[in-house]
């Protein structure tokens, strides 16, 4: 296993890329511990699988240096670089049976007889591919053949890392939470280095210890899950993560209130003094949904606004709310009242994240 690391690394598919927009990756430099498990979650388009083919060696960079423990791996073609590779689609031999599959990556590396036979074994029990070992790949369902590719990935037990880049993809829904548990018990057991890339975020959170958001080309933000939803570092962040998403809207920074459509939200004087400090830059109020309160039109100290939807998703439900033009969304638990029409909103100061130019300020 190893620790890799990216030095100030950029990529463009372009041979001479000018401003960033030229760029799939912009900049990247960071380091993934040995014996993590990471998730990289952004949306299609983002860069992941750009970033993922630049570590195994698939790609590389038109900037910068991958280093595994130290060594710098740039020019090492992905033979040279012990990483297993598991892809979206299936990559497996449909003439071999399911335990040839298995052992090809091991025989290739010369790996003795027993010990392939013992490693094929432990894998296929693990992923509940015994019954099939002896037969042809070719004849099996897609999500079977997807086990394969993800055992393959597995078989070995000297490699780097193992990337995975969305392999759950063509599973059932079913099958999916099965086999990303089995995924994280396998990395509890052999503590791995794997990096696992999504555009699911509870795939993402479910799966990792750090989750890692990707937005165009750049590393927005690492984090636990709980770091992600709390302090979201980026405007983006706020809104990916999350059911729905963190509430944004534009502001302006007054004495020490957010100024939204003619109406004050009172800051704390922390958040204030660093809001008026941004002046110039875009400032946006972000809250989450869970934390926005929807009172009655009565209540003084609220917001006035207007409920329009409510949503009943059984433990809560989901209202929306207009603030003048802008659609806002509250998650009200169960059983608490909601008004209708008229009402006034309420945001807990303690609550309220400010964003300048899209960045957390803190
Ligand atoms: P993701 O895996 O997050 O969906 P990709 O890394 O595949 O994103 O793509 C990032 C960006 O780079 C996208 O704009 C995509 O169109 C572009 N891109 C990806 N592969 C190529 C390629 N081989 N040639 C040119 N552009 C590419
Ligand atoms: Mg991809």
């Amino acid at each position: 296993m190893a620790r890799i690391e990216l030095n100030e690394i950029a990529h463009s598919y372009i041979p001479n890329p000018k401003g960033d927009e030229d760029y799939a990756l912009k900049r990247i430099h960071n380091i993934w511990d040995d014996g993590g498990a990471y998730a990289l979650l952004g949306p299609s388009g983002c860069g992941k699988t750009t970033l993922l083919n630049i570590i195994s060696g698939l790609l590389r960079p038109s900037q910068g240096r991958i280093l595994f423990d130290g060594k710098d791996v740039t020019e090492l073609p992905p033979e040279k670089r012990n990483i297993a590779q598991v892809f979206q689609f299936p990559v497996l031999y449909d003439t071999m049976t399911v335990y040839d599959n298995l052992a090809f990556p091991l025989r290739n590396r010369k790996v003795a007889a027993s010990e392939v036979d013992k490693r094929v074994r432990e894998i296929a029990d693990m992923l509940e591919l015994t019954p099939f070992l002896k037969k042809k790949a070719s004849g099996l369902a897609a999500d079977a053949k997807q086990k394969i590719s993800l055992g393959r990935g597995l078989v070995r037990s000297d490699v780097a890392a193992i990337l995975f880049d969305e392999p759950l993809t063509v599973i059932d829904p079913h099958l999916k939470w099965q086999l990303r548990r089995k995924l994280k018990e396998i990395h509890d057991r052999f503590h791995l280095t794997l990096i696992y890339v999504t555009h699911d975020q509870v795939e993402a959170m479910t799966f990792a210890d750090q989750v890692m958001v990707m937005y165009e080309g750049e590393l927005v933000q690492i984090g636990t899950p709980q770091e992600l939803f709390e302090e979201p570092a980026h405007t983006f962040v706020g809104y990916f993560i999350g059911s729905p998403g963190m509430n944004l809207m534009p502001i302006t920074a007054e004495g020490n209130q957010a100024v939204v459509n003619g109406s004050g939200i009172l800051l704390d004087d922390k958040c204030a003094e660093l809001a008026r400090k941004a002046e110039g830059k875009k400032l946006e109020l972000g809250i989450r949904p869970m934390y926005l309160q929807v009172k009655d039109a009565g209540e003084s100290g609220g917001i006035a606004a207007k409920v329009t939807d409510v949503e009943d998703q059984g433990n809560c439900r989901i209202v929306t709310v207009m603030l003048g033009e802008k659609t806002l969304r509250a998650r009200v638990p169960e059983g608490e009242f909601i008004p209708a029409g008229e009402c006034s909103l309420f945001f807990p100061r303690d609550k309220i994240r400010i964003f300048a130019d899209g960045r957390l300020i803190t």
